[in-house]
């Protein structure tokens, strides 16, 4: 009997499966059983079409794994296909989904495509050495047998089958020494797979699964067969709503491992339209304890139509919602998905971009309706969402901005930015934060005096990232951020005296190059000396960015302010030139001790020190 040859691009395709070095090989039962269903379907539809009512029962999706014999067989009870379609259908692949990817893998060399869009029914050549389809199609007698052991072709040949469908046989490969196949033949990885991957298949997918039992009235084991239906068939987020339960969605994220906690919110959206898709998110209750590092994968599982496409779609979520997890079913997805991978994306970027509103939409909710859980929430991933803010140019303020909380001076509790501005007396000018370690040491910085003696209010921002965001927000409702130690607070008390303007003038002599100017402050209360900055860079961001690469560049303007009203200033204004120099030493380091910042030369501050006991004591 003569052979036929695989027409040109199939036969490439052929030996891409052939050779793959690709681990995830075992999605070629997905595929396979995916086809079986579609061939079910395409039954049910006839029936309907001819009047009569199909019972999905009928439609059994039956596994058989054979060790002895190193077979593998899928058998449904579909459509089948006659000569004429197995040489269309098997004998190329131009016609198939597989066309569009044939082309991708050229291209890119990215055979882990194969584990993300359907490559079909020559996926099987990944495992198998030989694939033997046995097909009869619904209201025809005759049965037909396609074989092929690979790229060499495939014959025909006339044959018997009792029933409509079509029986794939898979002649597993050997193990070799790095790869093994061994497993498509147990039982329960097959059945794992299954649930993997086709667990929501909506026909019964069955194996007669041997087990082991004592025996009656002996200490003897005898095994025996039993059939299993393994997979659970409805899927939940195709259910309605109504019909789900709190406790229904708790036991799914669980079983999906999605977290170990409880989620803080549940999001089921049906999406018909344009776009049609559901979706199932939810927000962790906790911090996975991976999230902050890059081990952690982002991203959503994407089903078409009950069938998983792949388990972690990373371009469903932008990153500053990563802790997002779910999945989205999709029949858009499923016609574009394996054959025009570009459309695809654009379906996914629309998918993604409306799920990043619905997030959006029922965290702003979550925020405004339970204030507690909310806060819980922030804490767990508040600093994801700040990042969020930062990057990308602060592209995404609009979305981010009002989820945003910070701790406030008002009762060192979480604040939004609206409620702080919605506060905010008439005639304050902007948004005051300090930053530093803890609440604590920002509120008794001498540079939050003058701001908390107003009565206005502060925000503590004791994260590296805080001040970083909001430089990228610049201004929230028209008002700007202006950080504490910033040289112009925006309220001047009153005009800074021109009475000590040679006395600082002296001091900033004495300072150098280290201050770029001295002044008298006009909101030190108790404190003598602070330091506050002017331009872009503040103290905190220089100790941020201090720790990078560009730590010459990122220095801090620093303005050394003195309370001209504290006890201690008539010393100054009686100094000499030298005590001056030494006095001005030590309010400069102590001021730069109190910010947290490193003095340069500790020898000389230590020296000017002692030096000044020193004159006391005489
Ligand atoms: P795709 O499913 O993406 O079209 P495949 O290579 O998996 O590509 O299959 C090619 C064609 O072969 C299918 O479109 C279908 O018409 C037919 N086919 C595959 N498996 C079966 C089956 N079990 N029963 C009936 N037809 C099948």
């Amino acid at each position: 009997m003569a052979k036929k040859q695989f027409k040109a691009e199939s036969k490439r395709l052929l030996d891409l499966m052939i050779h793959s070095i690709y681990t995830q090989k075992e999605i070629f039962l997905r595929e396979l059983i995916s086809n079986a269903s579609d061939a079910s379907d395409k039954s049910c539809y006839n029936a309907l079409c001819s009047g009569s009512v199909p019972d999905r029962e009928r439609y059994e999706i039956r596994l058989t794994p054979n060790r002895e014999q190193r077979t593998l067989t899928i058998a449904d009870r579909g459509v089948g296909m006659n000569k004429e379609e197995l040489e269309k259908n098997l004998g190329t692949i131009a016609e198939s989904g597989s066309f569009q990817f044939k082309n991708d893998v050229e291209e890119k060399e990215g055979v882990d495509i194969i584990g993300q869009f359907g490559v079909g029914f020559y996926s099987a050549f990944m495992v198998a050495d030989e694939v033997t389809v046995v097909s009869r199609k619904e209201g025809e007698e005759a049965a037909w047998r396609w074989n092929s052991k690979g790229s060499d072709g495939y014959t025909i040949t006339q044959t018997e089958k009792e029933e409509p469908g079509t029986e794939i046989l898979l002649h597993i490969k050997e193990n070799t020494e790095t790869e093994n196949y061994d497993e498509f033949l147990d039982q329960y990885r097959i059945s794992d797979l299954v649930k993997k991957y086709s667990d929501f298949i909506k026909y019964p997918i069955t194996m007669e699964m041997t087990k082991s039992r004592k025996k009656e009235d002996s200490e003897d084991y005898e095994q025996y067969t039993e059939k299993e239906v393994l997979n659970s068939r409805v899927p939940l987020w195709k259910k309605s709503k109504k019909e789900l339960s709190e406790e229904d969605y708790k036991a799914f994220y669980h079983a999906q491992r999605y977290g170990y906690d409880d989620p803080v919110k549940t999001i089921h959206t049906n999406v018909e339209g344009s776009l049609t898709y559901t979706a199932l998110m939810y927000i962790p209750g906790a911090v996975p304890y991976d999230f902050y590092t890059k081990d952690f994968k982002k991203g959503l599982a994407l089903y078409s139509n009950g069938v998983m496409i792949m388990e972690k779609c990373a371009d469903l979520l932008p990153d500053y919602f990563g802790f997002v997890q779910g999945l989205v079913d999709s029949a858009d997805l499923s016609l574009n998905i394996s054959r025009e991978l570009l459309q695809q994306d654009h379906q996914l970027k629309a998918i993604s971009q409306n799920l990043t509103k619905t997030i959006k939409k029922e965290l702003l909710s979550l925020c405004e309706k339970d204030w507690e859980t909310y806060g819980k929430f922030f804490d767990a991933f508040g600093r994801t969402l700040k990042y969020g803010l930062y990057s990308d140019w602060g592209m995404n303020r609009e979305t981010l901005q009002d989820l945003i909380l910070f701790h406030s001076s008002k009762d060192d509790a979480y604040t939004t930015l609206k409620e702080y501005l919605d506060r905010m007396p008439e005639d304050q000018k902007y948004i005051y934060y300090g930053t530093g370690e803890s609440m604590a040491k920002i509120r008794s910085m001498p540079a939050a005096e003058g701001v908390l003696a107003k009565g206005y209010e502060l925000l503590f921002f004791t994260e590296d990232v805080d001040e970083f965001a909001v430089k990228m927000l610049q201004s929230y409702g028209e008002k700007e951020f202006k950080n504490i130690t910033d040289s112009d607070l925006g309220f001047e008390a009153e005009a800074p005296s021109e009475e000590y303007a040679d006395l600082m003038k002296k001091i900033k002599e004495a300072l150098g190059d280290r201050v770029a100017d001295v002044k008298a402050s006009t909101r030190l209360v108790s404190h003598p000396a602070c330091l506050s900055t002017r331009g872009a860079i503040s103290i905190e961001m220089e100790k941020v960015l201090s720790a990078g690469p560009d730590a010459q560049k990122a220095k801090a303007e620093k303005v050394l302010e003195i309370n001209t009203g504290h006890p201690l200033f008539p010393r100054l204004e009686a100094a000499d030139e030298e005590q001056l120099r030494l006095l001005a030493e030590i309010l400069f380091n102590q001021a730069l001790l109190i910010e947290g910042l490193p003095i340069e030369d500790p020898v000389a501050y230590a020296n000017a020190v002692w030096k000044l006991l020193d004159e006391q004591k005489s």
